[in-house]
């Protein structure tokens, strides 16, 4: 059997079993990694410490204690600060920034017994939706035939590493969507729970009151065990909930008297395919027993709008700290004046889009345009999640488009406005801070997966998670990427 094969769900029960040993996975999926270079997937592998733990892990279960993730591979968006592992953010301005920590997050997958393989690529601070804004090149999509394709992003890396067999699962990030639309160009799952379940500490940050780690796997069931073990407070963030965290997802096997509502906005806003899909979706949901009623979010057209204002505004404040001072490369000769120091740095070290969004955001936080760009974008994120709660107030769940498009070619899509309608569905739950999960449904005429989202309530996982696993059966999408060979 081929090991790389395995979901986590399967691997860990095959391990507790003592049927595999985790340096067998281990060593399996270093090998694809090691044979899929052309995919661009990690920028840094971590082959040494994962093969070390991975025979720790099998010492755990000859002792009979194994935790509850020992022996799980973990692939790591590089965004996630780990301890003595390098971590750039895919930025020149952090390429040679090695933490002194690491994230609570990986901290807590690692002390649950996982093996971390290596960091993921992605767009640069996590600023994009094609991965191409890394400053190591773009990831490509596994489903790529003749013409490389995009993985989406920011989150590629991970996305590409769980679609190609490179790890079972990934951790991502979702700020309005990073996770949720490489999953569906990928044809994967992509989990972000609600705003404040996983701790942001150690994770690089764009728009704090946005970013969301994110969790990308084969199957739904692979989910839940990470988000156990993961989520929950953490003193180490201030927006971290002290909400307690289900152990489990709900014990359910119908979605009957399940209400999941299909706001119209969703429909008017999705391309042909796109409406197949979301379609064809409502009608697997209606075949579980679920009522599917009408609803909508009227606000939801402004919503994208908003998103861009409040996103760079943030990550105006959040990047200010790169100035090849405190942190950050530094470029500029022992001439320089301060503030050449200051440019030349910055110039150096950020790409394009960064700069743009640094731009932007000054522009929107200046004295003379706050009122009007940023503090009427902060009402209309209020305003987007009253729709939500207003729907949820005769509403489960709501099903809603993942991305705007399947896969699309690697650098043919210039116009970064393009870039940033890929977003216009994930964006409403983002700036509403409510968990979201999207999974494959079917294939597009282009032979290319197309993924639906699944929303819920404020800290309603449990229910969201039960749910998705009844979608994903129904739904049974069982296709690979054409290169990955499934046996
Ligand atoms: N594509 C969006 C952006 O560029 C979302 C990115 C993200 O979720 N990190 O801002």
């Amino acid at each position: 059997m081929n090991l790389s094969n395995l979901t986590a769900a399967q691997g860990l029960d095959l391990l507790r079993r003592k049927n595999i040993s985790a340096a067998e996975w281990t060593d399996s999926l270093l090998a694809n990694i090691g044979n899929s270079q052309s995919l661009n997937a990690f920028i840094t592998p971590d082959e040494e410490n994962a093969r070390r733990q991975s025979r720790l892990a099998d010492a755990a279960y000859a002792d009979n204690t194994p935790r509850p993730l020992e022996g799980l591979p973990v692939a790591v968006k590089d965004i996630f600060c780990t301890k003595d592992l390098k971590t750039t953010a895919a930025s020149d301005i952090l390429k040679n920034f090695v933490p002194t920590y690491d994230s609570t997050v990986t901290l807590r997958l690692q002390r649950a017994g996982a093996v971390i393989l290596g960091k993921t690529n992605m767009d640069e601070f996590a600023m994009g939706s094609s991965n191409e804004n890394s400053a190591f090149g773009p990831a490509r999509n596994p489903w790529s035939r003749d013409i490389p394709l995009s993985p989406g992003g920011s989150s590629g890396g991970s996305a590409v590493a769980v679609a190609a067999r490179l790890a079972p699962v990934a951790l991502g990030t979702d700020t309005g969507g990073s996770v949720r639309q490489p999953a569906s160009l990928c044809g994967v799952v992509g989990f972000k729970p609600t705003y404040g379940r996983l701790s942001r500490f150690g994770v690089i940050a764009f728009a704090s009151s946005l970013d969301q780690p994110g969790f990308i796997a084969r199957t739904v069931d692979d989910i839940a065990p990470l988000f156990a073990v993961a989520a929950g407070h953490d003193p180490l963030d201030s927006t971290s909930a002290a909400q307690e965290v289900p152990a489990r997802p709900e014990n359910i096997s119908t979605l009957n008297g399940l209400r999941v509502a299909l706001p119209e906005e969703f429909t008017d806003n999705a391309a042909p395919q796109i409406l197949s899909a979301y379609e064809k979706g409502a009608e697997i949901l209606r075949q579980c027993g679920a009522e599917i009623i009408d609803a909508s979010l009227p606000h939801t057209d402004y919503a994208l709008a908003a998103y861009y204002i409040i996103a760079p505004a943030e990550a105006s404040a959040n990047l200010a700290r790169y100035d090849g001072v405190r942190y950050g490369e530094r470029a500029a000769d022992e001439n320089a004046s301060l503030d050449e120091l200051y440019e030349a740095s910055r110039a150096a070290g950020f790409g394009d889009e960064v700069k743009r969004r640094i731009l932007i955001g000054a522009y929107v936080l200046s004295a003379g345009y706050y009122d009007a760009y940023y503090n009427r974008a902060r009402k209309v994120r209020t305003l987007v999640a009253r729709d939500f709660q207003n729907v949820f107030e005769g509403a489960d769940l709501i099903l809603a488009p993942a991305a705007a498009s399947d896969a699309f070619p690697i650098g043919e899509r210039a116009d970064p406005t393009w870039m940033y309608q890929q977003d216009i569905f994930t964006v409403p739950a983002s700036l509403a801070g409510l968990p979201a999960i999207s999974l494959p449904v079917m294939l597009s005429e282009n032979g290319l997966p197309v993924g639906l989202q699944l929303i819920a309530p404020h800290f309603a996982e449990a229910r969201l998670l039960a749910c998705a696993k009844i979608f994903e059966d129904a739904a049974a999408f069982t296709a690979a990427p054409p290169a990955v060979d499934t046996e």
